[in-house]
């Protein structure tokens, strides 16, 4: 199954299919565990910093390796590609979907470079995303509010976004609907869900919902219900990688292989893993 087919079981079935963010390969393989034992189609993505850290080429090779060791489909995403040459490579690495983020140039430009993505993944069969309103926030722990770092930038029209989508042709749109990225210890975030209905009745294409780190599930689940079909999550799990690699060293100071003490870490991704595959009932559907 292609990753439109994938996306399309999602829209039909209402669940929705996490898009996971990997920095390194113990990451990597606790996110393929979790989505094994839980039998879930699973997207692994990396954003341009992961892409560089790891080697798209490696990444494309490691998901690949995982399928056939697993027997599970890894779909692998370009999350938040922000040039055409970079959107090239993913590409040419066999990368199945590619989000082109042209959400900081202007309108003209924004369509026009997507347009252009739109046509390059088309022709190898592979699914595009795209993003209007700029997502702001960034995938760290901060102190602040979720609510004023989202006021910083307008939700996102249902209509233009139509108009967005019509013009350039994108299989997936990433709407803003408060959903800034990182997680918040201040107020959490409060996404809009009227405005999402609207924007799936505007726009009739596969939605993503970015930044899910710190959501409130009851408001996951109801996004799901309203036309999400792609969760990307990824402050969540470098916060749960720094916080138990930080223990089990301090609990283990004797400790020198470095496989035994990923080992811990890599469970503790897993088990968060697995409960957002839960929340997103993605479970059982392979
Ligand atoms: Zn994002």
């Amino acid at each position: 199954m292609s990753a439109k087919d994938w996306l399309q079981k999602a829209k039909n079935e209402k669940f929705a299919i996490g898009a996971f963010n990997v920095g390194n390969l113990e990451t990597f393989k606790a996110v393929i565990k979790a989505a094994a034992d839980k039998k879930s189609p699973i997207i692994i993505e990396s954003s341009p910093g992961e892409t560089e850290w790891m080697g798209a080429d490696n990444i494309v090779d490691i998901a690949r390796n995982f399928t056939a060791e697993f027997g599970i489909p890894v779909l692998v995403n370009l999350d938040h590609a922000l040039t055409l040459e970079e959107c090239q490579q993913g590409i040419d690495s066999g990368y199945d979907l590619i989000h082109f983020d042209g959400s900081k140039l202007p309108y003209e430009q924004n369509v026009e470079l997507a347009k252009q993505v739109v046509e390059l993944a088309h022709a190898r069969g592979l699914t595009c995303e795209g993003e209007l309103d700029h997502i702001g926030g960034s995938s760290e722990v901060h102190q602040g509010s979720a609510g004023e770092e989202a006021a910083k930038i307008a939700m996102t029209e249902p209509e233009k976004a139509a108009q967005f989508v019509k013009a350039t042709g994108v299989d997936i749109f990433a709407a803003f609907i408060g959903n800034v990225h990182g997680l918040y210890l201040g107020q959490q975030k409060n996404l809009d869900i009227d405005r999402l209905k609207k924007i799936a009745e505007a726009t009739g294409v596969y939605l993503s919902l970015h930044g899910s780190s710190g959501i409130p599930e009851e408001q996951v689940k109801e996004a799901i219900q309203n036309g999400i079909v792609k969760v990307n999550l990824n402050t969540e799990i470098r916060q749960s990688y720094k916080d138990s690699l930080e223990k089990v060293l301090q609990e283990n100071p004797g400790e020198y292989a470095m496989y035994k003490v990923e080992g811990v870490v890599l469970d503790e991704i897993q088990r968060l893993v697995e409960a957002k595959i839960d929340l997103f009932g993605s479970g059982n559907k392979l």
